[in-house]
């Protein structure tokens, strides 16, 4: 019932808590559907850029496989060709077949283009045997021959015819013959020569010839050729094309439906996306090219963007709750405040009544003179005096908390023999009828304790600390209460020692402060205002030294108020009238430091 209560005075932190949390987790669940969105979209991103990537890179290596195709061609003289040189012609075939050992044959091929089936007439080159004794040599280096095949003859011809746009004044066509010999499809790089004179002219273009070789996808361009591609094309990549990270390429081939790979820079990864050559490319239809990104799926991006977020969003929930934490402490703390507020008033009105009806009911019984005995009326004198002194003092207390709140309780330090003051307050405490029951028993130092104190601000210190003793010792057998004076290095030392109730620890946080009492109903029922203990904690502050206890439940406490012996007051802070705003002295210690 009371959590209920307590609930209902926070709702408003409660509803801004909940408030606050509902945002925070709206922000999270928005920034991960816009991190999710992002990933997808940098996904579809990447992977058209890879698409995109995959073209260039397979149009590239067509682009450059037809230009080594055209280049290898090249290098035989055109004049040649025209000047039908054979043996000229085999010497530049040997040369080429050294060079280039992954071409499989070469050829040439001779024909007028008007009547180009009646003279079609190819030539192939075979390799000169080494082991032949017999075989030509040139400068010393064996060549090989062209030599007549028909059947030869027939395949290149049936490519040749097999190409559909021949104008398109290119010198170099690729095909294959349509009918395949021996299982295997023999591509033909067909490099052609035109008579020059002619196409000076402009007349339209006639082949005069033509030098040819033939290739095996898994043979031409040459391993390392593509190799060689594919490294350059790797170093490039890091950042272009919107790409992320390395990218990894395959090079395969489909040898009858058997799928095998030529060149893969990485074994462990597949290709995402893989092209062909185009049929109408004419250029190993059975070469297949894969790319593969290793950040496709966008996690570089996404991640790097949802986990920023994310360490956002968990760092503004612990902001959040730190936050709400500390409110709610502050929040607890004023009620806490309120309370003891509302306690303090219900007690004051207890403890100005208890004296006051006293005095009331004894002043009307001396008034109607009822009392008449020169004893009685002396008794009954006695009892308004200590109420009234009672009461002076409770409204001095409260004066003296208002003051001190308010930060103008002055003190006057003057130099003087503590122990003076600490035995006369204690024999002035001992007649009080509060002590009655109470042995107070003095151990007081045998040296005088000399030092700088406000005398009446010692008293009243020394005799809130008596009052409690005597208020809260219960009922202990040992109706004893001492008090130690000594001097402890550069402090002198006030003790009072009582054997009552004790004070948990959780009280001994809170008892300093002003208004607080402990919950305990031994305590509660002996009445109080909770200031003596606030007063005693000023005083000790306004010379500079502080207020501890030591005690456990049932076991008495020690209240130790120390303060420093004083050798200068620094002067600034002394008024006219020679009182001071507190402790602003230095203490000896510091003041001549330990030789
Ligand atoms: P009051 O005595 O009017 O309540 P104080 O400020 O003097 O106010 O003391 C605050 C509280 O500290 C007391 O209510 C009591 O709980 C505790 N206390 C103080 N002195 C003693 C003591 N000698 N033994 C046990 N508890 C004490």
């Amino acid at each position: 019932m009371k959590n209920w209560r307590e609930l209902q005075k926070n709702r408003y932190l409660l509803i801004a808590s909940g408030v606050i949390i509902i945002a925070i987790f709206a922000l999270l669940f928005m920034q991960y559907r816009s991190a999710k969105r992002t990933q997808e979209h940098s996904q579809k991103t990447m992977k058209a850029n890879l698409q995109l990537h995959l073209f260039e890179i397979s149009e590239e290596a067509k682009r450059k496989i037809l230009d080594h195709a055209n280049h290898i061609l090249h290098g035989v003289r055109q004049q040649r060709i025209r000047d039908r040189n054979i043996p000229s012609i085999e010497r530049a075939f040997t040369r080429l077949a050294k060079r280039y050992p992954e071409i499989e044959d070469y050829y040439v091929v001779f024909f007028d283009s008007k009547k180009e089936n009646e003279t079609w007439k190819a030539l192939k080159f075979v390799r000169p045997d080494p082991n032949d004794p017999n075989v030509q040599t040139y400068e010393g280096i064996p060549v090989g021959k062209v030599i007549e095949d028909e059947a030869v003859s027939q395949s290149l011809h049936r490519a040749w015819d097999s190409i559909q746009n021949k104008e398109s004044q290119t010198t170099l066509y690729t095909a294959f013959d349509p009918i395949t010999v021996n299982e295997k499809p023999t591509q033909y790089f067909f490099h052609t020569v035109f008579e020059l004179d002619r196409l000076k002219r402009t007349e339209p273009l006639e082949n005069i010839g033509m030098l040819v070789f033939s290739a095996n996808p898994d043979e031409f361009p040459s391993k390392d050729y593509l190799q060689k591609l594919v490294a350059k094309h790797q170093k490039r990549d890091k950042e272009v094309n919107g790409l992320v990270g390395k990218l990894d390429y395959t090079i395969s081939i489909n040898q009858n439906g058997v799928k095998s790979d030529l060149i893969s820079t990485n074994k462990d990864v597949l290709p995402i996306l893989s092209r062909s050559f185009e049929d109408s490319d004419k250029l190993f239809p059975n070469l297949t090219f894969g790319v593969s990104a290793p950040d496709i799926e966008a996690k570089t991006y996404a991640n790097e963007f949802t986990q920023s977020g994310i360490f956002l969003g968990i760092v503004a929930v612990i902001a959040a709750i730190f936050g709400l934490v500390l409110a709610w402490k502050a929040t607890q703390r004023e009620m806490e405040l309120a309370q003891v507020k509302s306690d303090f008033l219900a007690n004051i009105s207890h403890e100005l009544k208890t004296p006051l009806t006293a005095i009331r009911a004894f002043g009307d019984l001396l008034n109607s003179g009822r009392a008449n005995k020169p004893e009685r009326i002396r008794e009954y004198g006695g009892i308004i005096k200590t109420e009234s002194d009672r009461l002076t003092a409770l409204i001095n207390n409260i004066l003296e908390m208002s003051r001190m709140e308010r930060g103008i309780r002055k003190y006057k330090l003057e130099e003087g023999d503590l122990r003076e003051i600490v035995s006369e307050t204690i024999e002035v405490f001992k007649h009080s009828p509060e002590a009655a029951k109470f042995e107070i028993e003095p151990r007081l130092s045998l040296q005088p304790v000399i030092t700088k104190f406000d005398e009446g601000a010692i008293r009243q210190a020394v005799i809130n600390l008596l009052s409690n003793a005597v208020k809260y010792s219960g009922n202990s057998e040992k109706h004893l209460i001492q008090v130690n004076l000594k001097t402890e290095e550069n402090e002198a030392v006030i003790e009072v020692k009582d054997f009552g109730v004790g004070i948990s620890k959780e009280d001994q946080r809170d008892i300093f402060l002003p208004f607080h009492r402990s919950k305990n109903n031994e305590i509660q029922a002996k009445g109080g205002t909770g200031l003596g203990l606030a007063i005693v904690k000023e005083i000790a502050r306004g010379h500079g030294g502080e207020i501890t206890v030591e005690s456990e439940l049932e076991n008495g406490a020690t209240f130790r108020l120390s303060l420093p012996i004083l050798e200068e007051i620094v002067n600034e802070e002394v008024e006219k009238d020679g009182t001071y705003f507190g402790y602003r002295g230095r203490a000896k210690r510091s003041y001549r430091p330990a030789r």
